[in-house]
């Protein structure tokens, strides 16, 4: 995940999404508090949707298939059944038009043709159909090993062993806690209960 006090992004678009809010914190931490933090968050995802119109049921409409997502991806890392609901809020949105390329009229760039907010949902929903659906792709989902950290990341590493959200964010956290329990433990004093 990229440090930053802005949004953290995770490798994959659709659990870019999941890491915008709720993460089953309810509201605490959310980040899609208006129509204005979606369109940002759409336009620094690596979507680079900029300024497309969003309104507030683009957010609503965000914020339950991130839901879904998270839910479902929950329940494969869990070893579980997802809820079929889930599943079919997920299908459902991917079913809709989805974001679309076309070239520059000098063929050196592309651009989004008409993008909407809508169809950036069916592209995030197609991409977790696909992170889910692909067997290759579905075990380098990896939740965090911090316990602290419940973000759930796609592994792009090439041996699939990547522990952290961030190795230079939870990575170093616990690599620090681990240090100063042996230190301590040495010591004879108590290891700080973090
Ligand atoms: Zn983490």
């Amino acid at each position: 995940m990229s440090i930053s006090p802005d949004f953290g992004f995770v490798g994959r678009l659709c659990l870019d999404l999941t890491v915008t809010g709720d993460m089953g914190y309810g509201t605490r931490y959310e980040r899609l508090i208006s129509p204005t933090e979606l369109q940002r968050w759409l336009s620094i995802s690596p979507l680079r949707l900029a300024n497309i119109r969003v309104g507030p049921a683009d957010v609503e409409d965000a914020k339950a298939l991130r839901g879904a997502i998270w839910r479902v991806v929950g329940a494969v890392l869990a070893g579980g059944a997802p809820a079929p609901p889930d599943v079919r809020l997920i299908n459902r949105v991917g079913r809709e038009p989805a974001l679309m390329r076309e070239l520059h009229p000098g063929a050196e760039s592309m651009r989004w043709y008409r993008p909407t907010a809508a169809a950036a949902l069916a592209t995030i929903a197609q991409d977790a159909v696909v992170l889910l659906g692909e067997p290759t792709q579905r075990v380098r989902i990896h939740r965090c090993e911090n316990p602290r950290c419940r973000v759930v990341f796609y592994d792009d590493s090439r041996p699939g062993l990547r522990r952290w959200c961030a190795p230079n964010r939870c990575g170093d956290r616990i690599r620090a806690k681990l240090y100063r329990e042996r230190h301590r433990i040495g010591d004879g004093t108590t290891p700080e209960n973090e």
